[in-house]
């Protein structure tokens, strides 16, 4: 969506046939399907019975995968001219200046169409207030709105956790051009995407989520959970929560992402090699904190409690 002040001259009709043919190859903006596919598996396994039935009601799906099967339905929509206004809320424009300074100043970077975080506080706080309405007591707009809530938070935190939705510069890196495995890409899509896709290894979303939830279990790569909920975690205050992860997704845009500056990426031959390997630990940890904080933050939504 970071191209859709372009896109948006094409007309309708015209908009749909170059969404179909490109939105999911070249024009991702967000992680791709098996990004946020894997952070729904990893979210699922931490919500509580009650969470799980009441997210499953609001969704009116009884699907094994059922927010797996929404997680990405948020890049969908927003190509619709229903929809379109929902574009500038995948994503938080850091007005920072990596890789020498990073930093998310919500004043600065959110802008008056809103954004990933205004999004994250705006549809928690429709199903704080909706979620334990019993169905039959929802007329079938309300009914929609939470719907769609739901839908959008399981996307938009899968969003908020990929760093580079979490910077303005170079339209969030989608006019960096790189070289991935062979291929003409741009630094935005590999690390929505490929990056991804080579981490998994041939895995499917829920392979990979199993592996990944495994690890979070045992404390691989130093991960610990504790650290992951530490600040700010609530329902109460979701601006800073929300404020909170996207800092720290954007910190990682200096640290490693644009670690030695846009020549460097755009000129060092095929990331699939060096750069791969010496950052793919961020997008691992980041899918993985993202999935955990995902079904933490639904719990809390439902039952006010973290372990639901
Ligand atoms: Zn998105």
């Amino acid at each position: 969506m970071h191209y859709s002040s372009t896109t948006i001259r094409f007309r309708p009709v015209l908009l749909l046939a170059f969404t179909l043919s490109f939105s999911f190859t070249k024009l991702a903006y967000a992680w791709g399907s098996l990004g946020h596919e894997t952070v729904a598996w990893i979210a699922q396994s931490y919500v509580s019975p009650a969470t799980e039935s009441t997210i499953k009601a609001l969704l009116e799906s009884n699907r094994t995968d059922y927010m797996a099967n929404v997680s990405t339905w948020a890049d969908s929509y927003r190509y619709t001219s229903e929809g379109r206004w929902t574009a500038p809320l995948h994503y938080i424009d850091a007005n920072d200046d990596p890789p020498s300074s990073c930093s998310v100043d919500y004043a600065r970077d959110c802008g008056d169409a809103g954004c990933s975080v205004s999004a994250i506080v705006n549809y928690t706080s429709i199903l704080l207030n909706g979620h334990h309405r019993p169905s039959s007591s929802r007329n079938a707009s309300s009914a929609a709105v939470l719907k769609d809530a739901a839908r959008f938070i399981i996307h938009f935190i899968g969003d908020l956790h990929q760093p580079l939705h979490d910077e303005a510069l170079d339209v969030g890196g989608n006019t960096i051009n790189v070289t991935y495995d062979g291929e003409d890409t741009n630094l935005h899509h590999i690390w929505d995407t490929e990056i991804v896709e080579q981490l998994a290894d041939g895995m499917d979303a829920h392979e990979f989520a199993e592996n990944l939830t495994k690890s979070i279990e045992a404390g691989d790569y130093g991960w610990n959970v504790n650290g992951w909920l530490s600040g700010v975690v609530s329902v109460n205050n979701t601006l800073a929560t929300a404020m909170e992860w996207a800092s720290e997704a954007n910190a990682f845009v200096c640290t490693d992402v644009l670690q030695e500056g846009v020549d460097a990426v755009e000129d060092d031959g095929d990331l699939s090699r060096s750069y791969y390997e010496a950052h793919y630990d961020v997008a691992r940890v980041q899918i993985a904190k993202a999935g955990y904080r995902l079904g933490i933050w639904l719990n809390l939504i439902v039952t006010g409690r973290m372990d639901g």
